[in-house]
């Protein structure tokens, strides 16, 4: 019997950027599978780049890495913490992807003669991509990048349109999320942009049948009906968003505005009566204040763009909820300590401090600083890739080392304890080259690591350059760490640990990636106890 064809969901976006697109495409995912559906996900984006290694992170935030090793767009660290499923680079599609592979073809001479066009190549092209990435699946939801109207998302726009045609309208459903600005002087939240966008979008082809209303503050029943007149998306295919106390409520605000049961009807699709019994708890858990405040320092580099660090700081949350307490978490630029600020100030008022991935020289001797600091103080210490890195520095430094340094910092120093591998040399800010993506890891029985895992063999998400170098291995015990994470195929340092200290656990690899809202990673709730002092 032939596969069951598979249902899609488009979200796309109007007025502006930033409102929240990802995660309603997450959150309609979360209520999908809630009712028994196999649901995945993936995020078309308009940029000429082939995925987003090398976008700039202070701009587009975090890059997320896939467990196959595909550097993406931080909308799917959304999608996996909302779904808690793994995805694959198939969810990731960036349009320089699709061009490269057009142009490859055309100079393989594929088209027979034909004009290459971007109506129908291109737009076939996106669409083949989009089944390709939602076969298996009962729901194959697609979140297009950017805002509708925009002259770079036009051709993703067209691709969904024709895709609707090709499978069926019936297969199809199209979720538009609008802004709905407030205008304190008269206390009212406007819907004309809105209006517009729908138009917008209806002038390309594309009828929403679901909209979602974002707004800062909440928005009455009149909106919504104001909406649904001017748009032609019926009252109930509308809900209303205001900013949500956690992100993780937007799903059950979603469930109450019966946006599921919309979708499910309108695709046909045999749904379960929806379990949403296990995320209620997570929202509770995420949205109780609790007695205690973990003060946690994150010494970091890029300072103005919370996305940055965005699964860093969800890991956090969810380690701290889980074990009922709040977490505060204040960024220290580690640029500070290349001047006069004094880290023993600095630092002082923490109960743990994180240094999180980083790539580049800028900032790195003041991590180190930190991380000696964390060693010298027995302050809870938690490395994530380039945290370990400074770590290991940190401690050779801490022993006397004066030298030892990494090779971003001073590839000429004699004593690279921190260095890349024969196959890494030279590729600095090339795409793909990375160690990226899933390895495995032993770690060491009785080790710190082994016990807040509760396990000895792990596997976790990299994607870096440098390594620790083995040729100074046996010194880490004197220098008051220990490798106790090893990959069993290459023998290289994936974890390293403090002895004789409370809690400095660091990794080469990124555990934040495989952190779930309701399952905190083993390594952040490790850090959050030993904050706790539990
Ligand atoms: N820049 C370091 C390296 O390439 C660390 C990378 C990271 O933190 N992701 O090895």
């Amino acid at each position: 019997m032939a596969a069951k064809a598979t249902k899609y969901v488009f979200v796309t976006g109007g007025v502006l950027s930033g409102l929240g697109k990802g995660i309603t495409a997450a959150s309609i995912g979360n209520l999908l599978k809630a009712r028994g559906l196999r649901v995945n996900l993936q995020k078309c984006d308009p940029y000429l780049n082939v995925d987003a290694g090398l976008l700039n992170p202070r701009e587009h935030g975090e890059v997320f890495v896939t467990r196959d090793g595909a550097e993406t767009d931080l909308d799917l660290g959304h999608y996996e913490r909302f779904v808690d499923i793994e995805m694959t680079s198939k969810s990731s599609l960036m349009a320089g992807r699709v061009l490269l592979k057009l142009i490859q073809d055309e100079r393989a001479g594929k088209f027979d003669g034909d004009d290459v066009q971007i109506i129908p190549h291109l737009t076939g092209a996106i669409q083949d991509w989009v089944i390709k990435a939602g076969e298996g699946f009962d729901v194959h939801i697609v979140e297009i990048g950017g805002t509708v109207g925009d002259y770079e998302s036009l051709a993703f726009i067209e691709a969904i349109r024709e895709l609707g045609v090709r499978v069926g309208l019936d297969n199809c459903v199209y979720v538009h999320v609008v802004y709905l600005p407030h205008l304190g002087a008269s206390n009212e939240t406007k819907t004309k942009p809105a209006q517009n966008s729908v138009r917008e979008l209806r002038g390309l082809g594309i009828l929403p049948d679901v909209l979602i209303g974002r707004s800062e503050k909440p928005a009455n029943d009149g909106v919504k009906r104001k909406l649904s007149l001017f748009s032609g998306v019926a009252e109930d295919a509308i809900a209303l968003l205001p900013n949500a106390r956690s992100i993780y409520e937007v799903p059950l605000t979603l469930e109450d505005a019966g946006i599921a049961d919309t979708i499910t009807r309108r695709l046909k699709l045999k749904a379960k009566r929806p379990q949403l019994k296990d995320w209620r708890a997570v929202v509770k858990l995420a949205t109780t204040p609790y007695d205690r405040t973990a003060r946690v320092g994150l010494v970091a580099k890029y300072m103005d763009n919370t996305d940055t660090y965005m699964s860093v700081f969800e890991a956090l949350r969810a380690a701290a909820w889980h074990n009922r307490c709040n977490v505060d978490i204040t960024w220290i630029d580690a640029e500070k300590f290349d001047g006069d600020a004094s880290v023993d100030q600095e630092l002082a008022g923490y109960d743990g401090i994180v240094v999180p991935g980083g790539f580049g020289r800028r900032s790195l001797e003041g991590k180190i600083k930190a991380a000696q600091y964390a060693l010298k103080q027995k302050l809870p210490y938690l490395g994530l890739c380039l945290g370990l890195q400074m770590a290991v520095i940190a401690a050779a430094r801490n022993a006397g080392l004066s030298q030892a340094t990494s090779f971003e910092l001073n590839p000429d120093s004699p004593d690279l304890i921190i260095d890349t591998m024969d196959d890494q040399r030279g590729k600095h800010m090339t795409g793909g080259t990375m160690r990226l993506g899933d390895y495995d890891c032993t770690l060491e029985k009785d080790s710190l690591a082994a016990r807040v895992y509760g396990t000895t063999k792990i596997v976790e998400r990299h994607r870096h350059r440098g390594e620790c170098n083995n040729a100074y291995r046996d010194l880490y015990e004197s220098w008051g760490i220990r490798a106790s994470g090893i990959n069993p195929k290459n023998n290289l340092v994936e974890i390293i640990e403090g002895i004789d200290h409370p809690f400095l656990l660091a990794s080469q690899f990124h555990p934040e990636f495989k952190s779930r809202p309701n399952r905190p990673h083993p390594m952040f709730n490790g850090f959050i106890q030993a904050i706790l002092g539990k």
